[in-house]
Protein backbone atom coordinates (compact mmCIF):
# COMPACT_ATOMS: atom_id res chain seq x y z
CA UNK A 1 0.00 0.00 0.00
CA UNK A 2 1.45 3.53 -1.02
CA UNK A 3 0.70 6.27 1.47
CA UNK A 4 0.47 9.82 1.27
CA UNK A 5 1.02 11.92 4.04
CA UNK A 6 0.63 16.12 4.04
CA UNK A 7 1.65 17.21 7.81
CA UNK A 8 1.46 21.36 8.90
CA UNK A 9 1.80 22.28 12.44
CA UNK A 10 -0.89 24.73 13.66
CA UNK A 11 -2.91 21.69 14.23
CA UNK A 12 -0.67 20.19 16.52
CA UNK A 13 -1.71 19.30 20.25
CA UNK A 14 -0.92 22.36 22.19
CA UNK A 15 0.15 25.01 19.34
CA UNK A 16 -1.71 28.56 20.10
CA UNK A 17 0.37 31.94 19.15
CA UNK A 18 2.04 32.64 15.95
CA UNK A 19 5.80 32.71 17.94
CA UNK A 20 5.37 28.57 17.91
CA UNK A 21 5.13 27.85 14.87
CA UNK A 22 7.68 29.93 13.16
CA UNK A 23 11.67 29.22 12.56
CA UNK A 24 13.14 31.89 13.88
CA UNK A 25 11.66 32.14 16.97
CA UNK A 26 12.43 30.23 20.30
CA UNK A 27 9.39 28.98 21.18
CA UNK A 28 9.73 26.99 17.75
CA UNK A 29 11.68 24.10 18.61
CA UNK A 30 9.56 22.55 21.12
CA UNK A 31 6.42 22.82 18.55
CA UNK A 32 8.60 21.60 15.76
CA UNK A 33 8.94 18.35 17.93
CA UNK A 34 5.82 18.02 18.72
CA UNK A 35 4.47 18.39 15.13
CA UNK A 36 7.62 15.35 14.13
CA UNK A 37 6.01 13.67 17.34
CA UNK A 38 2.54 13.62 15.29
CA UNK A 39 3.67 12.71 11.98
CA UNK A 40 5.72 10.03 12.96
CA UNK A 41 2.51 8.30 15.14
CA UNK A 42 0.99 9.02 11.80
CA UNK A 43 3.63 6.68 10.18
CA UNK A 44 3.58 4.26 12.55
CA UNK A 45 -0.57 3.57 11.82
CA UNK A 46 0.17 3.24 8.40
CA UNK A 47 2.98 0.74 8.73
CA UNK A 48 0.78 -1.12 10.81
CA UNK A 49 -2.16 -1.43 8.59
CA UNK A 50 0.03 -2.28 5.54
CA UNK A 51 1.91 1.08 4.00
CA UNK A 52 5.17 -0.31 2.49
CA UNK A 53 5.67 3.37 0.75
CA UNK A 54 5.11 6.80 2.47
CA UNK A 55 5.43 10.03 1.04
CA UNK A 56 5.33 13.00 3.28
CA UNK A 57 5.15 16.85 2.43
CA UNK A 58 6.62 18.75 5.22
CA UNK A 59 3.54 21.34 4.24
CA UNK A 60 3.79 24.16 6.79
CA UNK A 61 5.76 27.66 5.70
CA UNK A 62 9.39 26.40 5.15
CA UNK A 63 8.70 23.15 4.68
CA UNK A 64 11.60 22.35 6.47
CA UNK A 65 9.90 21.52 10.28
CA UNK A 66 9.95 17.80 10.69
CA UNK A 67 12.74 16.18 12.24
CA UNK A 68 14.01 13.71 9.75
CA UNK A 69 16.60 11.65 11.86
CA UNK A 70 14.14 8.72 12.58
CA UNK A 71 12.10 8.64 9.47
CA UNK A 72 11.90 4.49 8.33
CA UNK A 73 13.07 3.56 5.42
CA UNK A 74 9.63 3.11 3.66
CA UNK A 75 9.21 6.93 3.97
CA UNK A 76 10.59 9.44 1.21
CA UNK A 77 10.17 13.08 2.54
CA UNK A 78 9.31 15.84 0.28
CA UNK A 79 11.07 19.30 2.12
CA UNK A 80 10.76 22.65 0.53
CA UNK A 81 8.63 24.31 -2.18
CA UNK A 82 9.25 23.77 -5.82
CA UNK A 83 6.35 25.78 -6.97
CA UNK A 84 3.88 23.20 -7.83
CA UNK A 85 0.68 24.46 -8.49
CA UNK A 86 -0.46 20.64 -6.02
CA UNK A 87 1.43 22.92 -3.32
CA UNK A 88 0.47 20.95 -0.16
CA UNK A 89 0.40 17.73 -1.49
CA UNK A 90 3.29 17.76 -4.44
CA UNK A 91 4.52 14.66 -5.84
CA UNK A 92 0.73 13.02 -5.37
CA UNK A 93 -0.91 11.08 -8.30
CA UNK A 94 -2.55 7.98 -9.24
CA UNK A 95 -0.01 5.54 -8.19
CA UNK A 96 -1.18 6.62 -4.13
CA UNK A 97 -3.86 4.57 -2.20
CA UNK A 98 -5.19 7.05 0.17
CA UNK A 99 -3.81 10.46 1.30
CA UNK A 100 -3.77 11.72 5.51
CA UNK A 101 -3.35 15.13 6.93
CA UNK A 102 -1.64 15.86 10.03
CA UNK A 103 -1.44 19.28 11.85
CA UNK A 104 -4.13 20.61 10.11
CA UNK A 105 -5.81 23.62 11.18
CA UNK A 106 -9.28 25.57 10.71
CA UNK A 107 -9.73 27.75 7.36
CA UNK A 108 -9.21 31.83 7.25
CA UNK A 109 -12.45 32.97 8.86
CA UNK A 110 -12.98 30.45 11.11
CA UNK A 111 -12.60 31.10 15.08
CA UNK A 112 -11.81 28.17 15.87
CA UNK A 113 -8.02 28.25 16.12
CA UNK A 114 -6.25 31.40 16.89
CA UNK A 115 -3.96 30.62 13.99
CA UNK A 116 -7.05 29.74 11.44
CA UNK A 117 -5.78 30.92 7.98
CA UNK A 118 -6.13 29.77 4.48
CA UNK A 119 -2.97 29.36 2.38
CA UNK A 120 -1.57 32.86 3.60
CA UNK A 121 -2.68 35.49 6.26
CA UNK A 122 -3.66 37.54 3.33
CA UNK A 123 -6.73 35.68 2.50
CA UNK A 124 -9.88 36.66 4.49
CA UNK A 125 -12.16 34.15 3.27
CA UNK A 126 -11.78 31.60 -0.04
CA UNK A 127 -14.80 29.64 -1.05
CA UNK A 128 -15.37 26.75 -3.55
CA UNK A 129 -18.48 27.02 -5.07
CA UNK A 130 -19.43 28.97 -2.74
CA UNK A 131 -18.43 26.66 0.45
CA UNK A 132 -15.44 28.53 3.08
CA UNK A 133 -12.66 26.78 2.26
CA UNK A 134 -9.89 25.24 4.61
CA UNK A 135 -6.60 24.01 3.06
CA UNK A 136 -7.94 20.61 3.36
CA UNK A 137 -11.13 21.12 1.25
CA UNK A 138 -8.34 22.34 -1.51
CA UNK A 139 -6.07 19.51 -1.11
CA UNK A 140 -8.28 16.33 -0.15
CA UNK A 141 -10.22 17.90 -3.53
CA UNK A 142 -6.70 17.91 -5.36
CA UNK A 143 -5.89 14.46 -4.53
CA UNK A 144 -9.60 13.50 -5.38
CA UNK A 145 -8.79 14.52 -9.44
CA UNK A 146 -6.06 11.92 -9.25
CA UNK A 147 -8.32 9.57 -7.27
CA UNK A 148 -6.78 9.56 -4.20
CA UNK A 149 -9.18 8.92 -1.67
CA UNK A 150 -8.78 11.50 1.85
CA UNK A 151 -9.36 9.01 4.64
CA UNK A 152 -7.79 10.75 7.69
CA UNK A 153 -7.34 14.00 9.20
CA UNK A 154 -5.86 15.45 12.43
CA UNK A 155 -6.17 18.73 13.82
CA UNK A 156 -7.68 21.60 15.28
CA UNK A 157 -11.96 20.58 16.38
CA UNK A 158 -12.93 23.47 13.38
CA UNK A 159 -10.52 21.58 10.76
CA UNK A 160 -12.34 18.19 12.11
CA UNK A 161 -15.53 19.59 11.51
CA UNK A 162 -14.98 21.00 8.34
CA UNK A 163 -13.36 17.71 7.02
CA UNK A 164 -16.27 15.79 8.41
CA UNK A 165 -19.37 17.94 6.32
CA UNK A 166 -16.95 17.85 3.57
CA UNK A 167 -15.88 14.22 3.80
CA UNK A 168 -18.78 11.97 6.05
CA UNK A 169 -17.68 9.18 7.88
CA UNK A 170 -13.93 9.91 7.16
CA UNK A 171 -11.58 9.43 10.41
CA UNK A 172 -10.79 12.94 11.93
CA UNK A 173 -8.64 12.94 15.30
CA UNK A 174 -9.26 16.48 17.45
CA UNK A 175 -5.86 17.83 19.05
CA UNK A 176 -7.56 21.28 20.27
CA UNK A 177 -10.25 23.58 20.60
CA UNK A 178 -9.40 27.40 19.61
CA UNK A 179 -11.40 29.95 22.25
CA UNK A 180 -10.36 33.46 21.19
CA UNK A 181 -6.72 33.83 21.48
CA UNK A 182 -6.38 30.74 23.61
CA UNK A 183 -6.29 26.97 23.42
CA UNK A 184 -8.17 24.39 25.27
CA UNK A 185 -5.41 21.11 24.11
CA UNK A 186 -5.66 17.42 24.12
CA UNK A 187 -1.94 16.08 26.02
CA UNK A 188 0.49 15.23 23.39
CA UNK A 189 1.01 11.64 24.39
CA UNK A 190 -3.11 11.12 23.69
CA UNK A 191 -2.77 12.99 20.68
CA UNK A 192 0.13 10.56 19.23
CA UNK A 193 -1.92 7.14 20.34
CA UNK A 194 -4.78 8.49 18.91
CA UNK A 195 -3.34 9.89 15.67
CA UNK A 196 -1.66 6.47 15.59
CA UNK A 197 -4.80 4.62 16.36
CA UNK A 198 -7.00 6.63 13.67
CA UNK A 199 -4.91 6.09 11.24
CA UNK A 200 -4.44 2.70 11.27
CA UNK A 201 -8.48 2.66 11.55
CA UNK A 202 -8.95 4.60 8.38
CA UNK A 203 -6.13 2.64 6.13
CA UNK A 204 -8.07 -0.65 7.19
CA UNK A 205 -11.52 0.47 6.16
CA UNK A 206 -13.35 1.19 3.26
CA UNK A 207 -10.84 3.56 1.58
CA UNK A 208 -12.74 4.43 -1.93
CA UNK A 209 -15.85 6.13 0.19
CA UNK A 210 -13.70 8.79 0.97
CA UNK A 211 -12.61 10.00 -2.55
CA UNK A 212 -13.07 13.71 -2.42
CA UNK A 213 -13.84 14.04 -6.12
CA UNK A 214 -13.56 17.49 -7.81
CA UNK A 215 -16.87 18.71 -8.85
CA UNK A 216 -18.25 19.43 -12.76
CA UNK A 217 -16.64 22.91 -12.61
CA UNK A 218 -15.24 24.42 -9.56
CA UNK A 219 -16.06 28.38 -8.90
CA UNK A 220 -13.29 29.47 -6.86
CA UNK A 221 -13.72 33.13 -4.89
CA UNK A 222 -10.65 34.48 -3.36
CA UNK A 223 -11.47 37.55 -0.98
CA UNK A 224 -8.34 39.44 0.20
CA UNK A 225 -7.75 41.21 3.49
CA UNK A 226 -5.78 44.02 1.96
CA UNK A 227 -8.47 46.01 -0.53
CA UNK A 228 -5.17 46.42 -2.81
CA UNK A 229 -4.80 43.09 -3.30
CA UNK A 230 -7.58 41.86 -6.20
CA UNK A 231 -6.67 44.31 -8.53
CA UNK A 232 -3.03 42.44 -9.56
CA UNK A 233 -4.59 39.42 -9.13
CA UNK A 234 -7.62 39.70 -11.82
CA UNK A 235 -4.94 39.64 -14.00
CA UNK A 236 -4.51 36.43 -14.10
CA UNK A 237 -5.82 34.53 -17.06
CA UNK A 238 -9.55 33.68 -17.00
CA UNK A 239 -9.77 35.89 -13.61
CA UNK A 240 -12.61 38.45 -12.70
CA UNK A 241 -12.36 40.92 -10.46
CA UNK A 242 -16.07 40.91 -8.82
CA UNK A 243 -15.54 44.37 -6.81
CA UNK A 244 -13.69 45.24 -3.42
CA UNK A 245 -11.27 42.77 -2.43
CA UNK A 246 -12.64 40.16 -4.51
CA UNK A 247 -11.64 37.96 -7.18
CA UNK A 248 -13.51 34.99 -9.16
CA UNK A 249 -12.22 32.34 -11.33
CA UNK A 250 -13.89 28.99 -12.25
CA UNK A 251 -12.68 26.12 -14.56
CA UNK A 252 -14.04 22.36 -15.29
CA UNK A 253 -10.58 21.05 -14.32
CA UNK A 254 -9.75 21.53 -11.08
CA UNK A 255 -5.53 21.39 -11.69
CA UNK A 256 -6.58 24.57 -13.22
CA UNK A 257 -8.13 25.82 -9.66
CA UNK A 258 -4.74 24.72 -8.34
CA UNK A 259 -2.78 26.72 -10.57
CA UNK A 260 -4.75 29.90 -10.07
CA UNK A 261 -4.55 29.08 -6.52
CA UNK A 262 -0.64 29.52 -7.10
CA UNK A 263 -0.81 32.77 -8.14
CA UNK A 264 -3.44 34.63 -7.42
CA UNK A 265 -3.61 33.69 -3.33
CA UNK A 266 -0.20 35.30 -3.28
CA UNK A 267 -1.16 38.67 -5.36
ZN1 LIG B 1 1.25 25.89 8.51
Amino acid sequence: MKVYISSDIEGTAGITNWNEAEKAHADYKEFRALMTGEVMAAIEGAIEAGATEIVLKDAHDSGRNILTEDLPDCVRIVRGWSGHPLSMVQEIDESFDAVLFTGYHSRAGAESNPLAHTMNLNIGELRLNGVPASEFHLHATAAGYYNVPAVFLSGDEGICADAERLNPGMETVATLEGIGRSTVSIAPKLARRKIREGVKRALSGNRAAYLLKPAAETVMEVFFTNPVSAYKASFYPGAKHLGNRTVQFAHKDFFEIMRAQKFILGA
